[in-house]
């Protein structure tokens, strides 16, 4: 018999690293291209390479991503239940999980009421501003508020229909993120109830899909770079750098917020909590922050978080088929954080107070619909409405935050993402993973450094 072909052939470590430099540099030339086309202003040249160069190699690296979403989220949650073995190891996972991502995007919430509250951005906003913005975003205020009361019902009593599909294929076809998680764990636990021959069977052709996945993702990771850059350019092309000066203050209170919330909270947890070096983190975590930052989806750079945890944090499947697709759905921080600051803006503009009773409501409202934040770029915003709505704030005042909304979308992004990664890596921490050894047992020599 001739020798079997070798199939488990990764790229080399160093390979991933060369990628992820391509990928930084992508991002700095496409937002310089990007305001560049920005000054340039409305040009046949320009507006051809736009739609039909970076449109195109943009849209077909986010859909490469969606594409791989169900079949990798599915298949491997489902394997890593069975791995988890009974449903207190699940249980006891999952209680650390969400606690974690709790206890953050409540730190995430308070960073945002108290920057709101002490430079208080919408006190001199213009009564003329809240007009214009009015009229500029009638048509698109009115489409979103239908939205926000479609994800009002499907918070609750909804909830229940959310998670439990009726329909499996439809609910994979709109990436249904709560009601795949729920049917993967379901079907997880059923396979480890049946007999263990049959169960494994499956279990073997899943973990094969699950593995597929994470290879079409390298694949598609080896595109990033060029596909980053296209993504930037289109980004930064559209941006209202005449709208940002009217609400800069605002802009530069949810940037402070992001900004707090990534270098200093998770400065800490990965310091004192995860015990690395933040070089070494951030370098690691390159891939997954420019994939959000270039994407504003959690969603599409759920693919990028796991595979990044597994070759470069070393983090095995049973945790990261776990952390990833429960943390890209309700692990919000960044969204949480923008959401309070965003209210409260736009309450300070119409002139209403907000008590300590509606601030505490605020928190409660903020915290539970996280949950139904879609991963897609703009997912919060309906939600936004509908809190708004719920405290008094005229939801239509959401106006005069969206013209600016693309910048602060790829802001909160990459935290909500790497808040994920985070989430990964402390309960590697907690369950006592040895990470050093799984990445030398898939052949990385580099060695990664620990406090
Ligand atoms: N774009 C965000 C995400 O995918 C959701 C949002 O806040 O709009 O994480």
């Amino acid at each position: 018999m001739p020798p079997m072909k070798k199939t488990q052939s990764s790229p080399p470590p160093q390979e991933d690293r060369r990628v992820s430099t391509r990928i930084f540099i992508g991002l700095v030339v496409g937002a310089v291209i990007g305001a560049f086309f920005n000054l340039w202003g409305p040009h046949p040249v320009r507006d051809w390479i736009l739609d039909n160069l970076c449109a195109p190699i943009g849209t077909a690296f986010l859909r490469s991503l969606f594409m791989v979403v169900v079949p990798l989220v599915l298949s491997s949650l489902t394997v890593g239940v069975c791995n988890l073995g009974s449903g207190q190891n699940i249980g006891r996972l999952g209680g650390r999980l969400i606690g974690f991502y709790m206890a953050t995007v409540l730190v995430a919430i308070f960073i945002g009421q108290a920057l709101v509250s002490i430079i208080q951005p919408g006190a001199g906003v213009s009564p003329e501003l809240i007009e214009s913005s009015r009229q500029s975003f009638e048509s698109q205020v009115a489409g979103l508020r239908e939205r926000s009361a479609m994800v009002s019902d499907s918070l609750w009593p909804g909830l229940v229909e959310t998670i439990i599909p009726r329909n499996i294929i439809f609910e994979f076809s709109e990436t249904n993120m709560l009601s795949i998680i729920f049917v993967a764990v379901i079907f997880g636990l059923a396979l480890l109830s049946i007999e263990p021959k049959k169960a494994l069977a499956v279990q073997d052709v899943l973990s094969a899909v699950s593995e597929a996945s994470i290879k079409i993702v390298g694949w598609i990771m080896l595109f990033a770079p060029i596909a980053v850059a296209a993504l930037m350019i289109t980004a930064v092309s559209q941006f209202g750098f005449e709208v940002m000066g009217s609400v800069i203050f605002y802009i530069g209170v949810v940037l402070l917020g992001y900004a707090t919330h990534f270098f200093v909270t998770y400065s800490a947890i990965v310091r004192l909590l995860i015990r690395m070096p933040l070089k070494e983190f951030y370098r690691r975590s390159w891939p997954v922050i420019a994939t959000a930052f270039s994407t504003s989806s959690s969603n599409a750079t759920m693919p990028t978080t796991m595979r990044t945890l597994e070759k470069e944090f070393g983090l095995p499947k049973s945790i990261t088929t776990f952390s990833v697709p429960l943390g890209a759905t309700i692990n919000m921080d960044g969204t949480a954080l923008f959401e309070v600051v965003a209210a409260l803006f736009i309450a300070q503009v119409f002139g209403i107070h907000i008590g300590l009773l509606g601030q505490v409501t605020l928190v409660v409202l903020i915290l539970v619909t996280s949950i139904g934040v879609a991963g897609v770029p703009g997912g919060s915003i309906p939600i936004l409405m509908s809190a708004m709505a719920a405290l008094g704030i005229p939801p239509e005042g959401i106006a005069l935050v969206l013209g600016v909304d693309r910048l602060l979308d790829m802001g909160r992004t990459v935290v909500n993402v790497t808040g994920d990664v985070l989430g990964g890596l402390y309960l590697a921490r907690v369950e006592g993973i040895d990470l050093e050894q799984h990445l030398s047992e898939r052949g990385d020599t580099t060695k990664m450094q620990r406090i």
